[in-house]
């Protein structure tokens, strides 16, 4: 992955973007292309891995595939949106700062809090109007069986 504008310079450090943070609790391999799902594939083994993710502005390293494309939708305001209603609902949640510039991790305990949390709708604000709406709320009601980021499944040595 070449990275470029706000997204990660550092292999051990995943860039994303805020709501991106929310995404990947109900990602189950579905994606906009192959190389897309390849890719977020890579980077939800590093965040189960414990990689140090930094929260960016903009396109980020799961944005990659598609953001070099100046028409692609990881550039549009309500994107933006989206991720400022992931910042103040994840700070509200876990206690911390979700804003661009802050570096986190999660933890087992982060996750179960996060997937709660979306179950009952506090983390959905950053979901309206998104066309993967339906399939999210399916993959939750579904207790998130399928999803790809399994807490502590990969060791840390997915970071580097
Ligand atoms: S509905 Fe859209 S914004 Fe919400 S978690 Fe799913 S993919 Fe992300």
């Amino acid at each position: 992955m070449m990275p470029t504008d706000s997204r990660s310079a550092d292999a051990a450090v995943i860039a994303l973007r805020a709501h991106h943070l929310v995404c990947m609790l109900t990602y189950i391999g579905k994606g906009y292309t192959p190389g897309f799902v390849s890719n977020y594939d890579r980077i939800v083994a590093a965040v189960d891995g414990g990689c140090v993710i930094r929260i960016v502005e903009g396109p980020d390293d799961i944005c990659e595939p598609l953001a070099r494309d100046e028409n692609a939708h990881c550039h549009r305001c309500s994107v933006d949106w989206r991720d400022r209603q992931a910042a103040t609902a994840l700070s509200d949640l876990l206690g911390r700062d979700f804003n661009p510039g802050a570096s986190i991790g999660l933890d087992d305990e982060d996750v179960r809090q996060m997937r709660q949390a979306f179950q009952h709708g506090k983390l959905r604000a950053p979901c309206t109007g998104c066309q993967w709406n339906a399939l999210c709320t399916g993959v939750a009601a579904a207790g998130f069986k399928d999803a790809r980021i399994k807490p502590s499944a990969v060791p840390p040595e997915a970071c580097s």
